[in-house]
Formats: C-alpha cells, sequence, structure tokens
C-alpha cells in the first residue's frame, strides 16, 4: 500500500489576491496610471508584512490559536529552551503539580543540551520546532533559508529526542509569506497563543499571572518561557513562580493541561 499523499498547499484568500494584483499592477507601471500601480504594490506589500507581524493571525496560513473550546483543556506552551539553569526546575514542578506542556524548544540548544530534551521526552511532555537558532531577523528571511532553519531544527530535535515535532512556532511569532508553503513542504503546522504573559520582559510574576488567567476557558493556549525568563526581584525565573497558581486557576476552572497532539491535515 502506498504512503498517504498529503493535499496540495493552497495559498490563503489574501496571498491569492496579492498574486492576482501584482500581476495587474505590474502591467500597469508601463502605462499612465503607473503612480496608482505602485500605490497597489505598496499597499499590498504593507498588508502582507502587517499580516506577517501579528503572530495570531491566520492570513498567511493555518495557525492555530487555541484548541477546541468545547473540552475543557487547556496547552501550556513553555519557548526557548531546553536551558540547564531553568528547564529540570520546570520539570520537577509539573510533576509535582501533575501537568503536561508542550516545549517549543530551540534546535541548537537541544544540540547543547542533548539529555535534558530527552528528560522532557521522558517525563511525557511534548516538543515542538522553534527553528533552528530562534534569529531575530527570521521573519524576513527567503523561502530557502528559512526552510534550512525549519528543516535543521527538525533532524536535530528528530535525531536526539527520537520525536519528529508536529508543530512549529516563528520566533517572537514573526514570520512571512514564505513560511506556510514551507512548513506544509516538511509536514510541519503553525500554532501560536490565545494569550502570553510577556514573561521575557517582566519579573512580575503576579503581572505574568494576570495576563494569562484573563478570561481564561477551555480551549486556551498559553505561552511562557524557560530559556530567556526574566527574573523575579528575588532572582528566581519567574515562570517558577507563575506555574503553582497558574495550575491551580486552570484547575478551579475544572481545566485540565493537555499536550499538543499532531491533527489530521
Ligand atoms: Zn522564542
Amino acid at each position: 500500500m502506498s504512503a498517504p499523499v498529503r493535499p496540495r498547499w493552497r495559498p490563503t484568500p489574501l496571498v491569492q489576491a496579492s498574486v492576482g494584483l501584482h500581476a495587474v499592477a505590474l502591467a500597469g507601471l508601463f502605462t499612465p496610471a503607473w503612480p496608482w500601480s505602485l500605490g497597489a504594490l505598496a499597499a499590498d506589500h504593507a498588508l502582507l508584512t502587517a499580516a506577517g507581524l501579528w503572530p495570531r493571525s491566520s492570513w498567511l496560513g493555518p495557525n492555530l490559536t487555541h484548541l477546541p473550546r468545547a473540552l475543557p483543556q487547556v496547552a501550556l506552551t513553555i519557548d526557548d529552551g531546553p536551558d540547564p539553569q531553568v528547564t529540570p526546575a520546570v520539570l520537577d514542578l509539573l510533576d509535582e503539580l501533575q501537568a503536561v506542556a508542550t516545549f517549543f524548544c530551540i534546535g541548537e540548544h537541544v544540540q547543547r543540551h542533548p539529555a535534558l530534551a530527552r528528560e522532557i521526552v521522558r517525563r511525557g511532555h511534548a516538543i515542538g520546532n522553534h527553528s533552528q537558532h530562534h534569529r531575530h531577523h527570521f521573519s524576513v528571511l527567503g523561502p530557502a533559508r528559512l526552510r534550512r532553519e525549519i528543516s535543521a531544527a527538525q533532524d536535530t530535535l528528530a535525531d536526539i529526542t527520537g520525536v519528529r515535532p508536529a508543530w512549529f512556532r516563528a520566533p517572537a511569532g514573526l514570520r512571512n509569506v514564505f513560511l506556510d508553503p514551507v512548513l506544509h513542504g516538511l509536514g510541519l503546522q503553525l500554532a501560536s497563543w490565545t494569550r502570553r504573559g510577556f514573561d521575557t520582559r517582566t519579573g512580575d510574576a503576579t503581572l505574568v499571572l494576570r495576563r494569562l488567567t484573563r478570561h481564561l476557558s477551555g480551549g486556551d493556549i498559553l505561552l511562557l518561557h524557560d530559556h530567556h525568563a526574566a527574573r523575579t526581584p528575588q532572582g528566581q525565573p519567574v515562570l517558577l513562580e507563575v506555574l503553582p497558581p497558574l495550575l491551580a486557576a486552570i484547575r478551579a476552572k475544572g481545566l485540565q493541561t493537555v499536550r499538543l497532539e499532531p491533527v489530521g491535515q
């Protein structure tokens, strides 16, 4: 029996419209109406750029921002690790609180701390692809470099942990129009989040907790960080202070934590 064939990649309506507009506007550059064509091209590029800078938008391709709302489930996602200073304590805390999470790992961090990456999987958590180097200019890379960056992380994570991720999260959630076909070609799906605590920017645990629990409901995907975690005034990674009350708030609403699982494409 032959392997299942993945459906062809399809651009979103916004991307299809942009391609059509380009054809018309480029032809218009050679007519007296060229200023209008130039303006239309500039506006289209601005719109595509804005869509890529909005982490939760689905204008450039499918983007998971929440789980099914009908289920009493919340997905904790923890980005940028593994980090030997923070991740072991996070794993112990999650065990103690009987919670599971999805760790969006950076490939080069997994290469540096392979035993820790394997420990994440051994403790029953999921691993996601957060690119090989977490480059700050990820969202301006062309298709070939995007593909290299993501497939290198995919190979690193699979070789070291034995698990090939199903989900990809863009560095800082920023992306461009080339990402969706690249992910499709690699068999990955894009996940962002419902809400985040901005826990890389503030060590105020109360504020981070409030951001994560305001309107907390079934289906939420919450974003936290182990590597790059801001420190509390006592010098503790803020995530460690936030997890116990966050899990208490999740339980108080009758919700339970789940991992991000692969879904049919
Ligand atoms: Zn990140």
